[in-house]
């Protein structure tokens, strides 16, 4: 007998493969469930009524549904929901749900922890643990659309984890989103965000799906960089503002800097003027992001703050002077701790 099917960790091409070789269906069953699972949202073989008796009694037997099981729910004053979700061994990870107006976004997790360690992140902070499947990260927006009950317009992977460290199953997950066969999702809907992970930027700059990419750059030194994202001592500044030059040129695509704001740390007017320097000609668009404070974790640690709201607008205008456009974003989610950097696998 075939083992069973994680379905969710299937390609488009591997349900034709699937449903021809293994199951000796003709291609349109794959086409059926694949619209069970991604436009209907259902994940039990019985309901899907358009298959016979016999085959939905054999499918069950072949292939497993299992998208992530939430454990639990929070919702924000501002409308911004947390997702606590048990995957298939135990390990627990995090996502977001953010609404603007009439419209959504998804932030997804595509490790459990992160190995980076950013001295300012709630998940570097609770260590690594492994790297999810394309199924488990597809799962996560899968399961937020079911229990939403309605389609979920955008997803950023800005949840728990270095979506460049896994590489493979995020590539993959994205495949699948934006088939048109599955989830369909617009290439200009996903954005990837990285702390500066250098071939595999250049690696997205040859990806056939043009997604959006977010970097998180939060100093403008190799210094203070590597003292703040240890990532910076293997992929220095210099080799980052390389890659996206590079990916700026293969791709004509604008790139979002993420710069997270820390009061007397990186957010002096030099910072400012360090980080024009670096930026100019990319035609960047600048995010300043208010640092969200995290639990420390370890005894003597020394706490990092938010930078005023002074401080913030002051760094805004010098960036726009030298001809960086930015924004300063609006925290969401900070009171039920969903907001930037505040995800960990926490068991409550
Ligand atoms: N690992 C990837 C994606 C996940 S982090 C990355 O680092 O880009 C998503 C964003 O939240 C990053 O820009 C990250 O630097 C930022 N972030 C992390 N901790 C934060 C905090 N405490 N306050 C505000 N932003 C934070
Ligand atoms: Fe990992 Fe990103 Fe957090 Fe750094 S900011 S520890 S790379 S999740």
């Amino acid at each position: 007998m075939n083992e069973s099917v994680n379905a969710l960790d299937l390609s488009y091409e591997e349900w034709i493969e699937t449903s021809v070789t293994q199951w000796k269906l003709p291609r349109y069953r794959a086409d059926q469930l694949c619209q069970w699972i991604y436009d209907k949202k259902v994940f039990n073989v019985h309901e899907m009524t358009n298959l016979s008796k016999d085959l939905r009694e054999k499918l069950v037997y072949e292939l497993m549904i299992l998208p992530p099981i939430a454990v639990r729910e929070d919702t924000s004053k501002d409308g911004t929901k947390k997702f606590l979700w048990q995957l298939y061994d135990g390990e627990r990870i995090e996502s977001v749900l953010l609404s603007h107006g009439s419209h959504t976004t998804a932030c997804i997790s595509s490790q459990v922890g992160c190995p980076l360690n950013c001295s300012f992140c709630a998940t570097g902070k609770s260590g690594f643990t492994r790297n999810l499947s394309a199924g488990e990260i597809v799962g996560q927006f899968l399961a937020m659309e079911k229990r939403m009950g309605q389609n979920i317009n955008n997803v950023v992977y800005m949840g728990m984890g270095e979506p460049f460290l896994n590489s493979v199953e995020v590539f993959k997950s994205i495949r699948i989103l934006n088939s048109q066969k599955m989830r369909n999702l617009g290439a200009r809907h996903i954005t990837i965000s990285t702390s500066g992970v250098v071939p595999d930027i250049l690696e997205l700059a040859d990806f056939p799906i043009p997604v959006r990419l977010s970097v998180s750059l939060h100093a403008p030194n190799d210094a203070l960089r590597s003292k703040l994202m240890p990532v910076n001592r293997k992929h220095s500044l210099g080799s980052l503002i390389d890659a996206l030059k590079a990916y700026k040129d293969k791709t004509g695509e604008r790139i979002t800097i993420e710069y997270v704001m820390l009061q007397k740390v990186n957010d002096e007017p030099e910072h400012a003027y360090e980080m024009a320097a670096i930026l100019s000609g990319l035609g960047v668009y600048v995010n300043l992001i208010p640092y969200n404070p995290i639990a420390l974790l370890q005894p003597g640690e020394q706490g990092l703050q938010r930078s005023t709201t002074d401080r913030i607008k002051e760094f805004a205008a010098i960036l726009a002077k030298l001809g960086i456009e930015n924004e300063i974003r609006k925290e969401k989610g900070t009171d039920i701790d969903a907001a930037c950097g505040q995800l960990r696998a926490r068991n409550m």
